[in-house]
């Protein structure tokens, strides 16, 4: 089951961009709609480097520095997910950062809770890891102890995860497993027990 669902935020409240903010002081976050890369026409539209913004409901706000497009009928982000818009807030100041690896991304608390705290610790602790180490084909190349740390870490989130959804899961919300019944009358009992 995946545990951690994160979606573009439907609106932009107040709270949303005092929290944007935290992340690029003077960043005005705005929706960019999305297009399928193979309708892009070719050309020399440039590139807006900038955080790509989800929520996980309640819990935090997960931003990825990607770029976006500027075209003549203004800026688009291509993606072939079945997705109508994104969340944009742009950050130049991200432009030279965009080859590094992993790209960079934030976690932004929405939460008080120590879990959520804990949790992006621990995302951040995994990032800094796998920065140290130069990837091949796709695959990071990790000595042995880091890849053990690393699995550890992997479980700590998981456990993690189990227990932000029991605490801030709004109880009628879509199940987890996405059988479509309320979380309440599906998998929470489940989880509460693993958790
Ligand atoms: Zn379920």
């Amino acid at each position: 089951m995946k545990l951690i669902h994160t979606h573009t935020p439907e609106t932009l409240d107040s709270e949303l961009l005092a929290v944007c903010q935290q992340l690029v002081p003077q960043g005005i976050p705005e929706y960019v709609a999305c297009r399928c890369p193979e309708t892009g026409e070719p050309g020399s539209e440039a590139a807006v480097a900038g955080w790509v913004v989800t929520v996980w409901d309640a819990v935090l706000l997960q931003c990825v520095a990607q770029f976006v497009t500027e075209t003549p009928q203004g800026r688009v982000y291509f993606s072939s997910l079945p997705q109508e818009r994104i969340l944009f807030i742009p950050d130049p100041s991200l432009s030279e950062k965009m080859t590094q690896s992993p790209r960079p991304a934030v976690q932004l608390s929405l939460s008080q809770r120590s879990e959520v705290k804990r949790f992006i610790a621990v995302s951040e602790e995994e990032r800094s890891i796998m920065g140290r180490y130069p990837v091949r084909d796709g695959k990071i190349q990790l000595p042995a102890d880091e890849a053990k740390l690393l699995g550890k870490l992997a479980r700590e989130k998981e456990s993690l995860a189990i227990r932000i959804n029991l605490l801030l899961r709004a109880p009628d919300s879509p199940c987890l497993c996405g059988s479509g019944k309320k979380f309440r009358k599906c998998c929470k009992t489940r989880l509460a027990r693993l958790a």
